[in-house]
C-alpha cells in the first residue's frame, strides 16, 4: 500500500513540477478577458470530468458531512446566490467538509467545499454567504481552469489530484489526509505558482460582491468577515487559517470590500430572508462535528443560563441535540417540546423529536411524528430519509423500501436512498437486490470500480431468474463501457 503510493507520489510529482513550469510560463501570458472564452482550450466537459474526478479523490481523503438536513440548506442557500450570479446555468454542488480549519474552495465543474470551522467562525447568514458567492464567482470566471489550459495534456486523474493538491492546500497537517493531503506535500514550492493569482481573487471579491446584493443578502458582511478572520488569524501566530493563506485578507481588501459595499448599495433592500435555519444549521454542525458529548451538553446550557448565544432558539435546539445525542432524552424531550409550543410545525424542531422518541425506544410515536411530518413537508428529502432509518432501526424493513422506493430518482443529491435501500434489501434477505442498490450508491458518489464490484456480487446471488439476471448484466455493461471510456479520455 504504502510502497505503491510512494510510487505514484513520485510520479505525480514530476508531473506537477512540469506543470508547474508551464503554469509560470502560463502567467506571463495575459489571462483572457472576463466571461471570454475564446482562448480556452479546456471545455466545459473536461472541467466537470476534472470536477467529478476531484471529488471521488476527495470523497477517500476527507469527511464530508452528509446529514442531509445540512446539505439540503448548504444546497438552497448556494443556489439562491447562483440564480442571481453571472452564470446562472452552470451546475453546482455546495458541501460541508468535516475539518477544524477556516477554509473554502471551489473546483472546476462548480464543486464548492466549505469547512465546517468555517460556517461555525460565522456570525450571520450573510457573512456565509459572502464566502460562498466569493467562490461561486472563482468558478464562473473559470479561474482554476484557466490555470489549466496550458496543462492540458494532464490525465484526467493527474488534473484532479493536482486541483485537489491546489485547494486542500496545505491540509497535510492530518496524517491521514490521504492521497491528496500527500500530493499537497510533495507539489510544495510548485502549489505556490498555481495558487489563484492576487487578480483572480479581486475578481473572485468584486463579482462575488454583486452576486450577494442582487441575492438580497447584507453586503457589509463580506468586509465583517474579512475583518473577523483578520483577528482570528492573531490568534494563530504564524500558521495563519487555511482561507487567509490562499485568500490573504489586508486592510486594503476589507477597505475596498467596504467601498463596494457602499457604492453598489443605493437603498439597502435586504430578502426579508428567515436567517433561523442558518442559526439552527450552525447548531447542528457544532454538534455533529464535536467528539465531547457531554461538554457539547455544558457548552449549550451555559449559553442558555448566560444568555450569550447568538440566537436564542438555536441555542436550545443545539442543546436538545446535544442532549439526545448524550443519551439524555427526557432532558432533550422537554427542550424541544418548549420550542415546538411556539413553532408548531417547523421542520427542524420535529425531525429532532422524532429522533428523540426513536432513541427512547418509542417507535410508534417517531413514526407517527414522521407521518404527520410528511404530511405538513410531502415528498422532503431529509424527512423521507430520517423515517427510513427510523423504520429500520425498528425492524420494518418492508416500509423502509415502500418509501424509499416511492422516492428514488437517480441523482448525486440523493445517494443516501440507495444505500438505506441496500440495508433494507439485506434486512429481508434480499442479497442481490442489496449489492444492486449498493453499486447505484457508489456510482453516483464516484466510485463506479466499488460500483461494478457490487454488480457483480449481484450477479453472483441472484441465482436462476433470468429477468433479473439480465438487468444486472445490462446496468453492469453500462457501467464498464463508462469506466472504459474515462480512462480513454
Ligand atoms: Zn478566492
Amino acid at each position: 500500500m504504502r510502497n505503491l503510493r510512494a510510487q505514484l507520489i513520485s510520479i505525480l510529482a514530476g508531473g506537477i513540477a512540469l506543470f508547474a513550469i508551464s503554469l509560470i510560463k502560463a502567467n506571463e501570458i495575459e489571462l483572457p478577458e472576463i466571461g471570454d472564452r475564446s482562448g480556452a482550450t479546456i471545455s466545459p466537459e473536461q472541467e466537470r470530468d476534472i470536477g467529478r474526478e476531484f471529488m471521488r479523490q476527495l470523497h477517500n481523503s476527507v469527511t464530508i458531512i452528509d446529514d442531509p438536513e445540512i446539505a439540503t440548506y448548504l444546497q438552497s442557500l448556494g443556489y439562491q446566490l447562483v440564480a442571481n450570479s453571472d452564470n446562472r446555468g452552470q451546475e453546482f454542488t455546495f458541501f460541508i467538509v468535516q475539518d477544524s480549519t477556516i477554509n473554502a474552495f471551489a473546483a472546476p465543474g462548480g464543486y464548492v467545499g466549505v469547512h465546517s470551522e468555517l460556517i461555525k467562525n460565522t456570525r450571520t447568514e450573510s457573512e456565509l454567504a459572502a464566502v460562498m458567492a466569493h467562490e461561486i464567482a472563482h468558478v464562473t470566471q473559470h479561474h482554476l481552469a484557466r490555470a489549466f489550459e496550458q496543462g492540458s495534456r494532464l490525465s484526467l486523474p493527474m488534473a484532479a489530484a493536482i486541483v485537489a493538491a491546489i485547494l486542500l492546500g496545505m491540509g497535510t497537517q492530518n496524517p491521514d489526509a490521504g492521497f491528496a493531503g500527500m500530493m499537497a506535500a510533495q507539489a510544495g514550492a510548485a502549489q505556490l505558482q498555481i495558487n489563484f493569482t492576487r487578480s483572480n481573487e479581486e475578481e473572485a471579491d468584486r463579482i462575488g460582491m454583486q452576486t450577494l446584493i442582487r441575492a438580497g443578502f447584507d453586503p457589509f458582511a463580506m468586509p465583517a468577515f474579512f475583518e473577523r478572520l483578520e483577528q482570528v488569524s492573531r490568534y494563530y501566530g504564524p500558521e495563519p487559517p487555511e482561507f487567509l493563506s490562499t485568500h490573504p485578507v489586508t486592510r486594503n481588501r476589507i477597505a475596498d470590500a467596504t467601498g463596494r459595499a457602499e457604492a453598489l448599495v443605493t437603498t439597502p433592500q435586504l430578502t426579508a430572508r428567515n436567517q433561523l435555519q442558518f442559526y439552527l444549521m450552525r447548531s447542528k454542525l457544532q454538534v455533529l462535528t464535536s467528539d465531547d458529548k457531554k461538554q457539547t451538553v455544558e457548552q449549550f446550557s451555559q449559553a442558555l443560563k448566560t444568555g450569550r448565544y447568538l440566537n436564542e432558539e438555536s441555542a436550545r435546539y443545539g442543546y436538545a441535540l446535544a442532549l439526545t445525542r448524550a443519551g439524555n432524552q427526557n432532558e432533550a424531550r422537554q427542550q424541544i417540546l418548549q420550542l415546538l409550543k411556539k413553532d408548531t410545525d417547523n421542520l427542524a424542531y420535529l425531525l429532532v423529536l422524532a429522533q428523540i422518541e426513536t432513541a427512547a425506544g418509542y417507535f410508534e410515536t417517531a413514526f407517527e411524528i414522521y407521518q404527520k411530518t410528511l404530511a405538513l413537508y410531502p415528498n422532503n428529502y431529509t424527512v423521507i430519509i430520517n423515517y427510513a432509518s427510523a423504520l429500520l432501526q425498528g425492524h420494518q424493513p418492508h416500509k423502509a423500501r415502500d418509501l424509499l422506493k416511492k422516492q428514488a430518482q437517480p441523482g448525486r443529491g440523493t445517494v443516501r436512498i440507495y444505500h438505506l435501500l441496500a440495508k433494507a434489501e439485506e434486512e429481508m434477505g434480499n442479497r442481490a437486490e442489496s449489492h444492486r442498490w449498493l453499486a447505484e450508491y457508489y456510482y453516483y458518489i464516484g466510485q463506479i470500480g466499488m460500483a461494478i464490484k457490487q454488480l457483480q456480487l449481484a450477479n453472483k446471488a441472484v441465482g436462476s431468474n433470468f429477468y433479473e439476471r439480465s438487468k444486472i448484466e445490462a446496468r453492469l455493461r453500462q457501467l464498464q463501457t463508462e469506466a472504459t471510456g474515462k480512462k480513454n479520455s
